[in-house]
């Protein structure tokens, strides 16, 4: 193994991780929260409809951490695609130094100061 595919192997543990923690961390905050349609729904949720009701619930709390979920299970679906650390929009690879700040960077560096000027 090269030193670059063991790097990948620790990020996408990272990932697994934190993808785990906030997923539970999401649906406790959300079951803490009265604002939200009862504890049972919430119980039955799939990740993607937790993320719709917590970005929906206008708590700035929830709504940062379901972004946050948002981004890290795009990263993990690209693990299981094969497709991780490739760039979401040019697919060439993102940078190592990028990619160790936030495992779930989804694109690399060009493409992001593009869509920054663009989007601004
Ligand atoms: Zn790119």
């Amino acid at each position: 193994m090269t030193t670059s595919e063991i790097t990948y192997q620790l990020l996408q543990e990272q990932l697994a991780q934190e993808h785990g923690a906030l997923a539970s961390e999401l649906r406790l905050e959300m079951q803490l929260n009265t604002l939200v349609p009862s504890a049972e729904a919430i119980k039955n949720a799939d990740l993607s409809e937790l993320i719709t009701m917590a970005k929906s619930s206008f708590i700035p709390n929830l709504f940062d951490m379901a972004v946050r979920m948002e981004k890290v299970d795009a990263a993990v679906c690209s693990i299981k695609l094969g497709m991780y650390g490739l760039c979401v929009d040019c697919e060439e690879e993102i940078e190592m130094e990028d990619l160790q700040a936030d495992p779930a960077q989804p694109r690399c560096r060009a493409c992001r100061i593009h869509s920054r000027y663009h989007h601004a």
